[in-house]
């Protein structure tokens, strides 16, 4: 396993790396989650390039960026016994220029869910994602269903931009009392950790209930909203059930819809999601391949 830092070196170890050449973007402080995107890429592609580097331009000024975990060497670690090819691990310096000012901006899809509270977050997140695949050039690049909205986003950009990049998303991975793992679940105490499975709790719900037929939306969320209110750790910011394809709210479900919410236990803010029906993809077609 090779790692740099530096954008022209890894253009030049890229050059020779024979596609398909699997990208997979990642903020460190690895887990099952990101190894569950390595693995995928490592069987679809003839080599695998991971990312380490904390984006600071997604976080907002009150965000966790200084706290944000880190441990680049048990990362390091883990990636060279999955039998990685290459991790770029640039410092924010090498990504953003002094006097950077472009970015990427996608915009209805990113003013939604997350974005409502985040406004500048999928911006941060599109720019550098864009950035990755003009340094990368990568044929495939992995994304956990887990941050949908952040997959429905860099689907979108790759179509708008016409990059020859295919998106592939992989399954949300949980502990085994179904919460999602998360770099940010270290935040959580024991308590906190304990109250955690509420989500998943309240998302179990919502396709048990359209299983037994119900499609009133509204229904689904207030039984969603009681069940969260039922832990006393946890504050809700928002669940919503939206058209998966475009973010709108929706009514009745009456086509593949995308149950979201956010949850904050003490200080840490939990995502979690899940698609109706269950079990469908959250993208149909998928982004073009090269
Ligand atoms: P992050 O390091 O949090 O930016 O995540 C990097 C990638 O891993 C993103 O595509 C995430 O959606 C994905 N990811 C994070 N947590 C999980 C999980 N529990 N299961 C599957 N993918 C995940």
């Amino acid at each position: 396993m090779i790692v740099t830092q530096y954008v022209s070196e890894l253009r030049r170890l890229r050059s020779e790396l024979s596609p398909p050449v699997g990208l997979v973007p990642t903020m460190g402080f690895l887990h099952e989650g990101h190894l569950a995107l390595v693995r995928q890429s490592q069987e679809e592609c003839a080599a695998t390039v991971v990312s380490l580097f904390v984006n600071p331009t997604q976080f907002a000024p009150t965000e966790d960026l200084t706290n944000y975990p880190r441990d680049a060497e048990r990362d390091m670690r883990l990636l060279e016994e999955a039998g990685v090819d290459l991790v770029f691990a640039p410092q924010a310096e090498e990504m953003y220029a002094n006097d950077h000012e472009t970015w990427v901006m996608v915009d209805r899809l990113a003013r939604r869910l997350e974005g409502a509270t985040r406004p500048t977050h999928f911006q941060g997140v599109a720019t550098v994602v864009a950035a990755l695949f003009h340094i990368v050039e990568p044929q495939r690049a992995y994304f956990g269903q887990k941050d949908a909205q952040q997959v429905l986003v860099i689907d979108r950009m790759i179509r708008d931009l016409h990059f020859p990049v295919e998106l592939r998303v992989a399954d949300t991975v949980r502990e085994p009392d179904g919460v999602a793992m998360s770099s940010r679940n270290t935040y959580l105490s024991p308590d906190e950790r304990q109250a955690a499975p509420v989500l998943r709790r309240s998302l179990d719900l919502a396709e048990r209930l359209w299983q037994d037929g119900g499609r009133d939306a509204e229904q689904i969320r207030k039984a969603m909203v009681e069940a969260i209110e039922a832990e006393p750790l946890a504050r809700l910011d928002y669940v919503s059930i939206t058209d998966a394809r475009t973010l709108d709210e929706i009514h009745m479900i009456d086509r593949k819809a995308l149950v979201s919410l956010a949850v904050r236990i003490g200080r840490t803010r939990l995502i979690d999601n899940a698609v109706l029906p269950p079990g469908e993809p959250l993208l149909t077609g998928g982004s073009p391949c090269s």
